[in-house]
């Protein structure tokens, strides 16, 4: 066991069994049938998280690559696009679409509050010849979930090619792909699937393919280049060596999702209680709706810091929260309670820590955090 309790938003912590597989033996990988279909096993299994019949890749890079391999591969010059942006993922969104010059526009809307639904849809009924839209499940800096099924259905509905970074969201909050018309969702392997960083696995919908396949300007680059896999199982031919030690630990990691069958409903759980806590000993979350259920974003007093409250918690507790950046640098404290993370003496813990903390630096509690806390599960 690690000598400090990680409770970030990512990475999480490492499961034992995770662990001894990244350890396996190797194979080549590139030769090697077996691992050809080692991977299109794992791909089904993220298939049944996603629920999602669409093909599913999983690529060598954390998160953001996802984010990238999307835009690089849907949006053509000039085209019209639309960045849905809600904080600061959301945005950021924004700089892939400019990036490969699609012709970005950009709904924006309160970064305390989800998304609202009635507010997309009289944007989009104005404004709604866009190819493609992006949005993000779950803001990670503010804590604050969003209801993409609706808002994806909606796009849909219009033609508009629907991209969905659920990075820190996926296993932690209910996400129904196909059900809700995403036409790729995005995720990364160290949030709730509790592998190690470096992997992005996306699902690629037949929309999302056409439109790829029939581009009238290629794709500009070669990693981020979705196209290239379209055939990788046909042909026994992958774009690059796959990381197959990561791609091992990733495997055991999805099956202990599916095994455990109980990640949206624990998290759900936690999400409440960990907030319930909080409000009811006076401390401010950030977001006023849209509560995620994998991170809690404490919005902090004026008379203390995010790295007093950070290097308190690291130095004399041995548990690492995190605090956050852009706008929210010093504003906010954040606590992970996603994946291997998601489970009642890891947070009683952090929660006794962070009342001690609190304490240190005068800031008014009532009661006392982690007796108050209470995990009906
Ligand atoms: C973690 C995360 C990513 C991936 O970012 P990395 O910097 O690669 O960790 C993307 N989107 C969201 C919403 C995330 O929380």
């Amino acid at each position: 066991m690690n000598d400090k309790l990680i409770m970030t938003p990512g990475p999480t912590y490492i499961h034992e069994e995770v662990r001894q597989a990244l350890a396996k033996e190797i194979t080549n990988p590139d030769l090697d049938k077996n691992f050809y279909e080692f991977y299109k096993e794992t791909c089904d299994a993220v298939k049944k998280i996603l629920k999602t019949e669409n093909d599913v890749l999983i690529l060598s890079g954390e998160g953001i690559l996802g984010l990238e391999a999307a835009c690089a591969s849907l949006v053509e010059p000039g085209e019209n696009v639309l960045c849905i942006d809600n904080g600061i993922f959301g945005h950021g969104f924004g700089d892939f679409l400019s990036m490969y010059e699609g012709n970005v526009t950009y709904f924006e809307s309160d970064y305390k509050k989800a998304l609202d639904l009635d507010e997309v849809a009289a944007f989009l009924e104005k404004n709604h010849d866009f190819k493609v839209a992006t949005l993000v499940h779950c803001e990670t800096p503010s804590g604050i979930t969003n209801p993409i099924g609706d808002i994806c259905r909606l796009l849909k509905s219009y033609g508009i090619i629907t991209v969905v970074d659920s990075v820190s969201a996926i296993a932690g909050e209910p996400l129904e792909v196909d059900a809700w018309d995403i036409d790729i969702v995005l995720g990364g392997s160290q949030k709730c699937l509790s592998a190690p960083p470096g992997l992005t696995f996306l699902s690629v919908s037949k929309d999302a393919w056409d439109k790829m396949l029939h581009r009238k300007t290629p794709i500009r680059g070669y990693y981020c280049n979705l196209s290239n896999w379209k055939t990788w199982y046909e042909d026994k031919w992958f774009p690059y060596t796959q990381p197959i030690s990561d791609i091992y630990g990733f495997r055991v990691a999805v099956d202990r999702v599916l095994k455990k069958n109980d990640y949206i409903k624990r998290h759900k759980k936690m999400g409440e209680a960990v907030r319930k806590t909080l409000l009811e000993a006076g401390i401010s979350l950030y977001p006023v709706n849209g509560y995620s259920n994998t991170v809690t974003t404490i919005e902090l007093p004026g008379n203390v810091t995010s790295t007093e409250i950070y290097e308190t918690m690291l130095n004399e507790h041995d548990i690492m929260i995190a605090g956050a950046f852009a706008y929210l640098k010093d504003k906010v404290i954040r606590i992970g309670h996603m994946g291997e993370n998601c489970y009642e003496e890891k947070v009683y813990l952090t929660l006794k820590a962070l009342d001690k903390t609190f304490r240190k630096y005068n800031v008014k509690i009532e009661g006392e955090l982690h007796k108050q806390f209470v995990l009906n599960y």
